[in-house]
């Protein structure tokens, strides 16, 4: 995409849509610091106007087959394939992802979702059928819930739109999505080609604020349930907000992953999984291995292994075909960032590698390790979602696990180890939605993703997630 200024428009009824309001958002690109495009500012009145559209079009969209809906999928899933290098652009100029990453890490699963969620609609059941009451037969039926309110972030906003539209629309509710405000351009762009698939109104798009425009979701009546992937603190005012219609919510929230290493632990191995799953997306990653608990005879070799591992990722332009790591994906984040690691330094961590802004333009941070850092330090406790990784040294296997679950997160977790019994342990123990053993990072369109404790509640990907979408009614009748 050349770097002239784009002027986007939301897509509500399956048309642009230029807004109620004045006010336009410019959309910045994290590697150079320019103005790469704009958009609308949503109002409240434009919220009213996507779910007026989503209400509209879900009366006809009830009426459609589990198959009618899937063939849509597939289709936005090849049209999205199609337009690969359109949306690499956008996702690398506005989110500051490598660009051949996003081609061969992010689009290919981004694209199987979809198509697993096209499979899903047809797979939908509701548990039992049978005679429980004498001249009674019961029935389950599995409905949409209407129209959801979805609200993404910034970090993978293609992928977390593709997470909320489609295990929604797979099982026959009309969604409104409102993606980040700083990153709306690849959501809009799906919802273009949406648009030469779908029934008016089934898929709108509408971009601004967390309020009004989040928020205004939460709060409109004919919003029957809302979905937010984002941080803990607004999956709370969500919940809260949510709390005085009782709609349905569903929260994917933050993180704070350990990565259990035992002393027999495959140091190579160990190292490749941390280069990837602590640094992908610039560290900006819900499941990011983040937080290192290493045992007391693998941690000197450890500390020393990661310092050059960590020293080896390449970071730069995200359009040059060898970079690993891009900027981060706004100064805001930069100074976040910047301050957690500041007051780290300040309460004794001793930093290994990196540790400080890159400077000069875009959001540049430098790949870290931290350690030195205590159970109760910030640092450990809360998510710093860069490129920051800390060690702790752990005395036994209870030590770890302990460390490990004393976080008020819980959404993912790996162990290190050879011995087959100690990770079964440490798995059943870990108090995690996924707990991955000798690897950290896969995830497959068949198996859930969501969080235990405050890393919320439901479930992205898999049945579990088009389930979350449903609700379930009971039909009761005489058979005399
Ligand atoms: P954020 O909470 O600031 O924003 C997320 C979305 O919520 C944005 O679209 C924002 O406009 C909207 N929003 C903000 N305030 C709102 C309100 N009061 N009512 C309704 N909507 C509101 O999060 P972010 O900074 O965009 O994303 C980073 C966070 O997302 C991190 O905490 C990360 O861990 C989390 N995340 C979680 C997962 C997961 O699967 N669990 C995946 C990706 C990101």
């Amino acid at each position: 995409m050349a770097t002239t200024l784009q002027r986007r428009e939301m897509f509500v009824g399956g048309r642009s849509y230029a807004g109620s309001g004045s006010e336009r958002q410019a959309i910045i690109n994290p590697a150079t610091g320019e103005v790469i495009a704009e958009v609308p500012k949503g109002t409240e009145q434009d919220v009213d106007r996507a779910v007026q559209a989503a209400r509209q079009a879900y009366t006809e969209w009830f009426e459609t087959t589990p198959k009618e809906r899937s063939e849509m999928l597939l289709k936005l899933a090849d049209a999205l394939e199609r337009d690969g290098e359109t949306l690499a652009d956008l996702e690398s100029e506005n989110v500051g992802k490598p660009r051949h990453l996003f081609l061969s890490d992010e689009l290919p699963p981004c694209v199987d979702n979809l198509r697993f969620f096209a499979g899903a609609a047809r797979l939908l059941e509701g548990r039992a059928t049978g005679e429980y009451m004498r001249g009674m037969t019961s029935m389950i039926r599995r409905e949409p819930v209407g129209v959801v309110g979805s609200i993404a972030p910034w970090n993978y906003p293609l992928m977390m739109a593709i997470w909320k539209i489609g295990p929604a629309l797979a099982a026959g509710n009309c969604v409104v999505l409102k993606p980040s405000e700083w990153t709306p351009l690849s959501a809009l762009r799906m919802a273009e080609l949406a648009a030469e698939i779908f029934p008016a109104g089934v898929l709108n798009v509408i971009t601004g604020d967390g309020e009004p425009v989040g928020a205004g979701l939460v709060r409109h009546p004919g919003v029957n349930m809302v979905s937010l992937t984002g941080d803990v603190a607004t999956g709370k005012e969500v919940a809260k907000a949510a709390s005085q219609s009782l709609k349905r919510v569903h929260l994917e929230l933050g993180g704070k992953a350990p990565v259990l290493v035992f002393d027999d632990a495959d140091l190579e191995a160990v190292n490749a999984g941390i280069k990837i799953a602590g640094f992908f997306n610039a560290g900006q990653d819900c499941t990011a291995a983040t937080r290192v608990i290493a045992g007391p005879r693998i941690y000197d070799g450890l500390l020393a292994s990661l310092k050059e591992t960590i020293e080896s990722v390449k970071v730069g332009d995200p359009m040059s075909p060898d970079v690993e790591m891009g900027p981060l994906v706004a100064k805001e984040q930069l100074e976040r960032v910047s301050g957690f690691v500041e007051r780290a330094k300040k309460g004794g961590a001793t930093v290994l590698t990196g540790g400080a802004a890159i400077g000069g333009r875009g959001f540049f941070y430098q790949p870290s390790l931290l350690a030195g850092v205590t159970q109760d330090a910030e640092i450990v406790k809360r998510e710093v979602f860069g490129p920051v990784v800390t060690v702790q040294r752990f005395k036994d296997d209870d030590q770890a696990i302990a460390w490990a679950n004393d976080v008020d997160y819980g959404l993912a977790a790996s162990v290190w180890t050879r011995d087959f019994g100690r990770a079964m342990n440490a798995a059943r123990k870990l108090q995690f939605g996924t707990v991955w053993i000798n690897t950290h990072i896969p995830l497959v369109s068949e198996m859930p993703h969501g969080g235990y404790k405050q890393s919320g509640y439901g479930k992205d990907l898999s049945m579990y997630s088009v389930e979350d979408y449903t609700q379930i009614k009971h039909v009761m009748a005489a058979i005399s």
